[in-house]
């Protein structure tokens, strides 16, 4: 028989690391909040317990999905335990979930995580006194260092054979009154054990707790309104207040601060990348010299090295079935199908590699929630929240996790506009098209990359304003709260981990998807329209020719009709990468071969704000909920990747000197008109949301 365990705590408090050393598995954790998604099953190891992490949340109230989730699994499903995991480092903030979850008359264990930082700082907790308030064994633990593991495994195993639940911790005398009033009202209509938590989250005015107990609304609305009445107050604000007093007096008795200056390092650190002016530059300048080591210095001489190798290799292979006579069709198939198409693709390993690793080391020591924080002022004023933010960082690695990580979002809006612009952020199999670009017509200039980096969240703010003319996507940002965990010193072995796996993944993706299409690509482009091969690398005629050719003529108005470009941005539906593969198929003498630096720019351009992979459009799908606005919004991306990158044909043929056609001008005018239309046009919904104003 196997006993299921909840994993619950507040984002960030250290679950999924708790989580990992309980069960051995290795989940993702990262250090803001909306890393977690769904929920993981893993057994504790030498246990029969199936230990359950679900998404990290401040409260029981269901104002986001995450929140719902875990919920429902908490009060619907009851699992046979629950370990409530506290960052002792901010008992306050963490304890309003423990009270909650104490109501819910589950067994329940208390793992009092990050001692190690709370010892560090000289501060010392008395597990023995908050055990007795709590009325609930309290664990020291260190899951970062695994510390308290057997103890906590032992409390557990305890707790759950005595069966015991804990009692209820009881706040203000005259708040318990009603609660117990508002008990006796509902009784018989809940199940008994989670009868207290019915009757708070009535108070609480809990709009889904209501829903089901209609019958019993009008006796609780009586005392809601006497409730409220002699405190002069809301009464879900009166549940709160009463239990913060509740948490302020057990914080009070069970914890000795010492007054040391050690964590205004934090503070002053904060002081200076949070600032008022500073703040924006100091991130440009940190995600410039991100995008200076990967693409243009250290990564781009590794992915010169192995560039270098793969040619050799290319011509080894060449010259081997020269001298043996094998056919022309499979040697084609070898050399310029797969040798080049792939290994143009996996050269860009060692500056993904790169990115990733510095993105993650931004992310562990927590400079990255700063970001978040920094930039909801920026966001809101575009109607978004700093939350977006999180999502946009995500998608940085990879649209998907990108997109599902929207899920944090309260406010619904926020939430679709999101997951419908993230993909703008340039991915990680991005990165290569952005650096074949940079090298080959842009002499590898580091500015690229930055460029891209800054268009994508120039293309997601530009969105907020657009989308939110959209009747269905009408609204205020919800308000922005994130606590700013403190600085720590990067744990390597996660951040190694997580490089590890994203570039893993990429690699993965060469050897399977990216190779089927190369072959079909070069497969296209050695064959003619009657199927006969017609030597790879020359391509007049191919299949892919006639293909390319009959599509290409939409591009020209942006600037690169041409029918190689057109293929590859095709084939980059399947998977980002494709781009550079199958360029490398159909342009075996480089893309400055077919294109100038302005159309390649339009190209890189397109290609990063277009329609994104099938991946990605799955995943919004999901997070959108239906078929008709997922189509809406790649539409939308469609769109709006067109006018940009006629701007930027425009623009950057302008600053190089580049040839226009009347008709790219006129593209480019249309463009500049429409996007200025949609962005300053009146906001028909403004008036029905701030009505104050
Ligand atoms: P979750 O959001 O609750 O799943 O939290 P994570 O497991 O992703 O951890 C958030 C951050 O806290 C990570 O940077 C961890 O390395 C760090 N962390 C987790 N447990 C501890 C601990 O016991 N001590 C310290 N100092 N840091 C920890
Ligand atoms: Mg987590």
């Amino acid at each position: 028989m196997t006993f299921t365990v909840a994993l619950a705590g507040n984002p960030n408090c250290g679950k999924t690391t708790l989580f990992n050393k309980l069960t051995g598995s290795s989940q993702r954790v990262g250090n803001w909040p909306g890393v977690t998604i769904d929920k993981k099953v893993g057994k504790i190891k030498e246990t029969n317990y199936d230990l359950v992490d679900i998404p990290g949340i401040y409260s029981l109230s269901p104002y986001s999905p995450e929140e719902v989730i875990s919920r429902d699994f908490i009060v619907e499903e009851r699992p046979d335990a629950l370990i409530n995991i506290v960052d002792a480092t901010n008992l306050e903030r963490n304890l309003f979930l423990t009270l909650q979850l104490l109501d819910c008359n589950i067994p329940t264990v208390i793992a009092l995580n990050m001692m190690d930082e709370v010892k560090k700082k000289g501060d010392s907790i008395d597990i023995e006194e908050l055990t007795k308030l709590l009325n609930c064994p309290v664990v020291p633990i260190s899951a970062l260092r695994g510390e308290g593991m057997t103890e906590l495994i032992r409390a557990l195993t305890h707790t759950m054979s005595s069966k015991k639940t804990p009692e209820p911790i009881y706040m203000d005398y005259e708040v318990e009154k009603t609660v117990s009033r508002v008990e006796k009202s509902i009784k018989g209509k809940v199940p008994d054990e989670s009868i207290r938590w019915h009757a708070i989250k009535l108070l609480e005015k809990d709009h889904i707790v209501e829903k089901d107990h209609l019958d019993a609304k009008d006796v609780v609305q009586k005392e809601i309104a006497d409730f409220e009445k002699s405190f002069d107050d809301e009464s879900d604000s009166i549940i709160a207040n009463a239990r913060y007093e509740k948490i302020e007096e057990i914080v009070e008795k069970a914890v000795k601060r010492a007054h040391t200056d050690l964590d205004s390092l934090s503070d002053r650190i904060d002081n200076i990348v949070t600032h008022k002016y500073y703040s924006l530059p100091i991130f440009l300048a940190i995600i410039a010299l991100v995008y200076f080591i990967s693409v243009s210095t250290v990564g781009a001489w590794g992915t010169e090295w192995l560039g270098g190798l793969f040619s050799e290799i290319a011509s080894n292979v060449s010259s081997w079935c020269i001298e043996h006579n094998v056919s022309p069709i499979l040697s084609g198939l070898l050399v310029d199908g797969i040798i080049g198409g792939v290994g143009a693709v996996l050269v860009f390993v060692p500056q993904m590699f790169v990115l990733f690793l510095l993105m993650c080391i931004l992310e562990d020591v927590g400079y990255m929630s700063r970001i978040a924080f920094v930039l909801d002022r920026v966001f809101r004023y575009f109607g978004l929240s700093g939350k977006s933010f999180i999502p946009i960082l995500v998608g940085t690695g990879c649209g998907v996790p990108g997109i599902m990580s929207s899920r944090t979002i309260e406010s619904e809006r926020d939430r679709k506009i999101t997951a419908m612009t993230v993909t703008f952020m340039p991915c990680g199999a991005k990165l290569p098209v952005i650096a074949l670009i940079a090298s080959a017509l842009f002499g590898g200039n580091w500015l690229i990359g930055l460029f891209c980096y800054f268009l994508g969240i120039v293309c997601v703010l530009m969105s907020g304003i657009i989308l939110k003319k959209w009747r269905s996507l009408a609204g205020d940002p919800a308000p922005f709260i994130m606590e700013l965990p403190p600085y720590h010193r990067p744990a390597w072995d996660n951040i190694f981990k997580t490089t590890f796996d994203r570039t893993w993944s990429f690699i993965k993706r060469a050897g399977t998807i990216i190779l089927l299409a190369c072959v079909l690509v070069w497969f296209l482009s050695s064959f003619n329209t009657s199927l006969v091969f017609i030597g790879s690398g020359s391509q007049e005629g191919s299949i892919l020719q006639y293909i390319g050719q009959s599509v290409c003529i939409l591009f020209a108005p942006i600037g690169w009709g041409s029918w190689e470009l057109t293929v590859a941005t095709i084939t980059g539906l399947i998977t980002k990468e494709n781009i550079i593969g199958s360029i490398e198929i159909m342009a075996p003498s480089g893309i400055e071969s077919i294109v100038g630096p302005a159309a390649g720019l339009s190209f890189l351009v397109f290609n990063l704000i277009c329609a994104p992979c099938f991946a990605a459009i799955g995943s919004m799908r999901m997070e959108l909920g239906n078929w008709r606005i997922t189509a809406l919004a790649v539409a939308y991306q469609c769109l709006l990747a067109y006018a940009v990158s006629s701007i930027a044909f425009t623009v950057c043929s302008i600053i190089t000197g580049g040839a226009m056609s009347t008709l790219t001008m006129a593209t480019c005018a249309i463009s500049v008109f429409a996007l200025l239309y949609l962005i300053i046009a009146k906001d028909p919904f403004l008036q029905k949301r701030r009505p104050e104003e």
